[in-house]
């Protein structure tokens, strides 16, 4: 079969992001004449689509939705809306298309619903039922054109996929950006987190790959010339055993490629001088509250008060540390805003304005989650609200008054306007 594997676009010009779901998938896919495209990566991406369809002449189209949104507060823009349009240029294109990826897995029903010249929809994760699709259209078991077939998949042994196909796709457009290639280690997280997909999309509990794999697609990211990648992991310090194992592996490897990943604050400065030793480069604190009580309410393990000083430690070890909050986030409002501000300034003044940043977000909430499922509980949305369009924790009052006033200021500055 002659597939194109591609990215959804972005709708606007945005940092490059390494398509790797599909490097994965196109790692699983023997035996098939596959093309990748990152329509994100265009300013056109319906005219780059169709040029791909006249050269290629492919029997499947495969599109990864990774977002439907970019969760952003008070303004949202939308990435489904984007992906509908490429969708609906393929009206008079008479082979098959079928979509997956995490965004589209939240809302298969919604986007399915949508868009309706998807033949087949993948919920969860596609590595093998991708494949066994292909196998049996090319069998003439289902047909090739389903006008809108849900799939179900389960969770993939890890230990049995293939690697990813990084050079699937030309990898020169992510060059340039510090990051923007995924590593994958484990799937799954068991936090717990009341906002988070994570436990929904990849399972609760983590599942991880084999280390030698890990190892082995560093070193094939060094050969194609890369100087970094992302752990694009939930959370790299745990499982511990894995966490040391694998730090172990990658310094023992030589790689000379630097790397970034998302830690909590039950790192310890030791866990910090290893990860250095292995290349790490950066890392991402997600706190999210700052009180204990809020920490409490969004199912966080770690308390409020263990984060300034582990910073600190990472600060010294040598790392570019981001760290995430949320504002208005359940049990806080203007009060712990002011302090996630002043958090902002002590830690930028005395760690370092350049190496330590800090956001602060809002809370989009998505179907699946914890705190949806709160919301409808408490009355807080209907009972059947689907969260597909934007909906965030978040009720007026000072600490959103504040919060609206310096997003505006920063799009003011940045010229967003
Ligand atoms: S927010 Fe992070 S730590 Fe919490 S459940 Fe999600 S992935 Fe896990």
């Amino acid at each position: 079969m002659r597939i194109i594997l591609a990215q959804a676009p972005a709708g606007r010009p945005e940092p490059p992001v390494f398509p790797l779901g599909l490097a994965f998938l196109a790692g699983q896919l023997k035996g098939h004449d596959i093309r990748a495209i990152d329509l994100a990566l265009h300013r056109d991406p319906a005219a780059a689509l169709r040029r791909a369809v006249g050269s290629f002449d492919p029997d499947v189209i495969g599109f990864s939705l990774r977002n439907i949104d970019d969760s952003s507060y008070p303004i949202t823009y939308s990435y489904f809306l984007p992906f509908g349009e490429v969708v609906r240029s393929l009206e008079d294109w008479n082979g098959t298309v079928v979509v997956g990826g995490t965004g589209f897995s939240i809302y298969p029903r919604q986007v399915m619903q949508r868009a309706p010249r998807v033949d087949y929809g993948i919920v969860g994760e596609a590595e093998l039922e991708f494949p066994g699709l292909m196998e049996r259209i090319e069998k003439e078991t289902v047909p090739r054109r389903a006008g809108g077939t849900l799939l179900k998949a389960g969770h993939v042994d890890l230990s049995r996929l293939d690697s990813p196909a990084y050079e699937v796709f030309d990898i020169e457009p992510y060059r340039g950006k510090r990051y923007s290639v995924g590593v994958q280690s484990r799937r799954g997280c068991p936090m717990g987190c009341t906002y988070c997909t994570y436990g929904y999309l990849g399972g609760r509990a983590f599942r991880r790959r084999p280390i030698e794999s890990v190892v082995d697609d560093i070193a094939t990211l060094e050969r194609l010339g890369l100087a970094s990648f992302a752990f694009v992991d939930s959370l790299f310090n745990e499982p511990r055993d894995y966490f040391h194992a694998l730090l172990e592996a990658i310094a023992e490897s030589g790689t000379e490629l630097r790397w970034s990943c998302w830690i909590d604050e039950s790192v310890t400065p030791a866990d910090l001088e290893r990860m250095v030793e292995a290349g790490a480069r950066k890392v991402d604190f997600s706190p999210d509250a700052i009180t204990d009580r809020g920490s409490s309410l969004l199912g966080k393990r770690a308390g409020a008060g263990r984060l300034f000083p582990i910073v600190r430690q990472a600060r010294k070890a040598g790392l570019f540390v981001g760290v995430n909050f949320f504002n208005n986030n359940p049990g806080e409002g203007l009060g712990a805003l002011l302090r996630k501000l002043l958090f902002t300034l002590r830690a930028r003044l005395l760690l370092g304005w350049r190496n330590t940043v800090v956001n602060i977000g809002t809370i989009r909430v998505y179907d699946h989650s914890k705190l949806a499922e709160e919301m409808r509980d408490q009355g807080l949305v209907e009972q059947d609200c689907d969260f597909f369009e934007p909906v965030f924790y978040s009720s007026p009052g000072p600490a959103d008054w504040l919060y609206r006033a310096l997003s505006r200021l920063r799009r003011l500055r940045h010229g967003g306007g």
